[in-house]
């Protein structure tokens, strides 16, 4: 089976779209993320999965703590900006929820500390236990075989 046969098909897995976000020394860093879900009531846990190659697994590594921000219909340029599919530098600025940077306007702001990390082929699978969180309403950002789409 090739990448690209592995990819069409998981791309019919219909998702959301996430930013991660963390700091090290000052410095924000922001990810588009898909691979996210939800994993424990009691505590509470999520879990994403990051490239080992991408440099937000050393930023998470290093800060033990990472922000989960669910995209709204209306931030598909956010999603595009932190997957690096706009190529100019685009400056954002980031709210401070629980003293981690979030993105403003998402429909939901989750703060994590790090439970478990796990070794997982060419991916870290973060477990994040959520400290706070922030919810606000509107409809969601969605991607689906490779693209994004609008639930309205
Ligand atoms: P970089 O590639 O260096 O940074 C990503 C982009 O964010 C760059 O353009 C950078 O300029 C910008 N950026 C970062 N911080 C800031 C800041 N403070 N201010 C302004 N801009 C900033 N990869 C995974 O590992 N797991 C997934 O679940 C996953 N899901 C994805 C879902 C979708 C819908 C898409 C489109 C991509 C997904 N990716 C996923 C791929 C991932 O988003 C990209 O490979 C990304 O470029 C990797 O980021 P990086 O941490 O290596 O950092
Ligand atoms: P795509 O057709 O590459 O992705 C479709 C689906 O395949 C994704 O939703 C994801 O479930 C899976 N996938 C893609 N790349 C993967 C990887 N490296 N590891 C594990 N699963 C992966 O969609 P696209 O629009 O071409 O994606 C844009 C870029 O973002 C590509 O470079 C893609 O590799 C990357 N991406 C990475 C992940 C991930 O690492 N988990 C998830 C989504 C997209």
């Amino acid at each position: 089976m090739d990448d690209r046969m592995f990819r069409t098909a998981m791309g019919k897995f219909a998702t959301g779209v996430t930013v991660i976000a963390s700091e090290v020394e000052g410095q924000v860093h922001g990810m588009t993320a898909n691979a996210f879900m939800s994993v424990s009531l009691d505590p509470k846990l999520v879990l994403i999965s990051i490239d080992k190659k991408a440099k937000m697994n050393e930023v998470i590594h290093k800060a033990n703590k990472f922000t989960v921000n669910i995209l709204s219909g209306e931030q598909q340029e956010m999603s595009m900006i932190f997957a690096g599919q706009i190529k100019e530098n685009k400056h954002v600025e980031f709210e401070t929820f629980e003293g981690l940077p979030v993105i403003e306007n998402s429909l939901v702001s989750l703060a994590c500390s790090v439970y478990q990390s796990h070794e997982a082929g060419d991916h870290t699978l973060y477990v994040g236990e959520v400290l706070n969180l922030n919810v606000k309403d509107g409809e969601p950002l969605a991607f689906y075989e490779g693209k994004y789409m609008q639930m309205t």
